[in-house]
């Protein structure tokens, strides 16, 4: 009974600061219906009023709205609070995993063992991140763990992104209605003028906050004339979308096994490792096997290499020798499931250079 009490003098001090943010149920009062809806992280979502605004801190604070320094070799170490279950452990190392395949590996996130710099993920009460590498132990927050994009967009952040309305350009696209935001968060709201926009204002971006981030009952930003199809659209948290995708992988480009790896640039850019890929000058993003030359990128024709060479040679007959029988190997150049003398075949008929 002591137990229960203690919960609803709890529950009722915190709806005191719900109250002022969220209205989930849309009946127009603020009440205990509204935290309950709001406490309940894995009830399904109806709205995405019911999810919890990520916060960033005011600009005085650690976590800054600057576009953070990025982790060395896209490699970011982490570890998790104690108290953290196995269950939002397992969500989040999915998280991780969406966005280590979203950029082919140029992000890769790394249990930590002694490393100095490293995201240390907590229950802090919300959704926050530091913003970039922050150097040492940095805290990440969840709140949302049942929304595996809501995880992803905490990483982000922690890998250097800022939320979209931020952009420079933001007031291009949106009206931010101040009078409907709570002053106590409004600098989730602030531009951030020295800092890098990527590609085209991105109403879909997971980045972005949907209207009702901590709102007073009114919505908090409205789509410019010609953008209105976007007022739903903001705050989805469903998938990263292309600009989320090519944003991070203009940020962290592949590191491949020698080094060489396509950055954006149009041109003079060749790489045809089966594990990389390229982004031509158009930003457009072309996945494995592909090759980049004269400022854009066509897939290559190289199903023997291997060994990842960049030619189909004796190397790639050795190491379908080597790998002779196993399933999963990259001596499977045919994609049957075991390597054989059909790959052996394949190899020789592929010989001579990838392009
Ligand atoms: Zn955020």
């Amino acid at each position: 009974m002591k137990k229960l009490i203690t919960c609803l003098v709890a529950c009722v001090l915190s709806g005191v600061a719900f109250a002022k943010t969220w209205t989930v149920d849309d009946d127009g009062k603020a009440d205990f219906d509204n935290i309950q809806a709001a406490v309940n992280a894995d009830e399904p979502r109806g709205s995405i009023r019911e999810i919890m605004p990520c916060d960033l801190g005011p600009i005085t604070e650690n976590r800054g709205v600057t576009w953070g320094t990025l982790w060395p070799a896209g490699t970011v170490y982490y570890d998790f609070d104690a108290s953290i279950s196995q269950l939002n452990r397992d969500r989040t190392r999915a998280a991780m995993d969406v966005l280590e395949t979203a950029t082919e590996m140029g992000t890769v996130f790394i249990p930590r063992t002694n490393e100095p710099d490293y995201i240390h993920i907590i229950e802090g009460g919300g959704n926050w991140s530091s913003v970039g590498m922050q150097g040492g132990s940095q805290n990440l927050s969840m709140y949302n763990w049942s929304y595996q994009f809501i995880i992803c967009h905490e990483l982000i952040h922690a890998l250097g992104r800022l939320h979209q309305q931020s952009r420079s350009d933001r007031d291009n696209y949106i009206t931010v209605n101040w009078e409907c935001i709570d002053s106590n968060y409004a600098y989730n709201y602030n531009i951030c003028g020295q800092c890098p926009n990527y590609g085209e204002y991105d109403f879909e971006s997971v980045m972005h906050y949907s209207q009702w981030g901590f709102n007073t009952g009114c919505p908090t930003m409205t789509c410019l004339p010609g953008y209105e199809e976007f007022q739903d659209v903001m705050g989805q948290r469903d998938y990263l979308s292309n600009g989320d995708i090519e944003t991070l992988r203009s940020m962290y480009p592949i590191q491949s096994a020698t080094g060489a790896c396509c950055v954006g640039t149009a041109g003079g850019c060749i790489d045809n490792l089966s594990e990389s890929g390229c982004l031509a000058g158009s930003g457009t993003w072309h996945g494995p096997d592909s090759v980049c030359a004269d400022g854009d990128c066509e897939l290559s024709n190289c199903d023997g290499d291997a060994d990842d060479s960049g030619v189909v040679d004796v190397g790639d007959i050795l190491v379908v020798i080597d790998q002779w029988g196993l399933a999963d190997s990259p001596a499977d150049v045919n994609n049957d499931g075991i390597v054989n003398v059909s790959d052996l075949l394949m190899v020789i008929d592929s010989w001579g250079t990838c392009l």
